[in-house]
């Protein structure tokens, strides 16, 4: 391996710029070339590449965002997509892969590595925190601050004006930032796809809060819940609590961006080091991940397909502690 292309693609996480720059700068370390494709995989496709020197992943690792920029590119859900991006590659002395994104993103890097057989490995990078083999991804612990700085703000308020809020974050299919920013930010319940939450409970919940403070209350809502989201579940409890002033907010976008946060730079700098060292290690079709402090190999079928899974327990924390 001589030269390696790197792309970020799916949906942003601050921190992969942090990833950017381990991956650059590793790979120069090891006597490698770095190839920067921008715009995911539509760069691959458009031929977007830039070698990328040290010098030009300066001052990046503080930055949210991405450097590379990311695009979703429905060509490359096609056979002929995926041919023409490795044409590309091969023409432009490409000779391995690293990726950094989500599970659309690994089940695409997985399909053109097994057509190609051309080596890639993922770096998890989304806020969801939604990928099998790995304790955390680059970017959940600066969305998670984000949360709970939002929910803090908005307590302040609800508690001025004797509110009931439903927070909305983001979590397509995992309420791993919802169930822990509702704990970080000491919320009365939290609804999350994985575990679903009885309307019975939820007023209990609720009537409990009340009791105790009279003032506020904050229900953080995942948005890919499957009861209908944060508009759904306001509209069915302002008929049964009366004495709350019922709100929504949807936290939307602010959760992507943002400086990311120290422990998110070291993740992506261990991560991104960790891709290099493993394609020198001739591995292929892998994710780098880091579990109990060590870093992991997990193959992409199993980091898509398993479930971390959020435990009973850790929901039932939230109900102890509102109680
Ligand atoms: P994420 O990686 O954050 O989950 P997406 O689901 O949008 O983001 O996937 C990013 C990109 O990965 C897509 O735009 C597409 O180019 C590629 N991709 C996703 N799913 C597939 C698939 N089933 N086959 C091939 N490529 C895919």
């Amino acid at each position: 391996i001589k030269r390696i292309g790197l792309l970020t693609s799916g949906g942003d996480a601050p921190g992969m710029n942090g990833a950017i720059r381990a991956v650059t700068r590793s790979a120069n370390y090891h006597g490698l070339e770095v190839v920067g494709i921008s715009h995911g995989y539509r760069g691959m496709i458009n031929k977007a590449f830039k070698t990328l020197e040290s010098k030009d992943v300066s001052n990046i690792l503080q930055q949210g965002g991405t450097i590379l920029k990311s695009a979703r590119c429905m060509e490359f859900k096609t056979i002929e997509g995926r041919k023409k991006a490795y044409d590309n590659l091969i023409e432009a002395k490409i000779d391995a892969l690293v990726v950094i994104g989500g599970d659309g993103t690994f089940t695409g890097a997985g399909l053109f590595a097994k057509e190609h057989n051309f080596p890639v490995v993922g770096i998890p990078g989304t806020i969801d925190n939604d990928l099998y083999g790995t304790d955390f991804t680059i970017g959940y612990d600066t969305a998670l601050n984000t949360i709970v700085d939002c929910v803090d703000k908005i307590k302040d308020t609800a508690t001025a004006h004797e509110r009931l809020f439903f927070i909305e974050v983001m979590g397509r299919d995992a309420g791993f930032l919802a169930l822990n920013g509702g704990i970080a930010a000491g919320s009365e319940a939290v609804l999350i796809p994985e575990i679903p939450t009885s309307y019975a409970d939820l007023k209990s919940y609720l009537a409990n809060g009340y009791r105790k403070s009279k003032n506020s209350s904050i229900v953080l809502v995942a948005e890919g819940e499957k009861e209908g989201g944060a508009f759904n579940w306001a509209k069915r409890v302002e008929k049964d609590f009366p004495d709350y002033d019922v709100r929504v907010t949807i936290l939307g976008h602010i959760q992507r961006g943002g400086t990311p946060s120290a422990s998110d730079r070291i993740l992506a700098s261990r991560l991104g080091a960790g891709a290099i060292e493993a394609l020198m290690d001739d591995q292929k079709s892998i994710m780098i991940g880091i579990e109990n402090g060590e870093i992991v190999h997990v193959p992409f079928t199993k980091a898509i397909k398993n479930q971390k899974g959020v435990k009973q327990q850790q929901l039932d924390l939230v109900k102890i502690l509102s109680n």
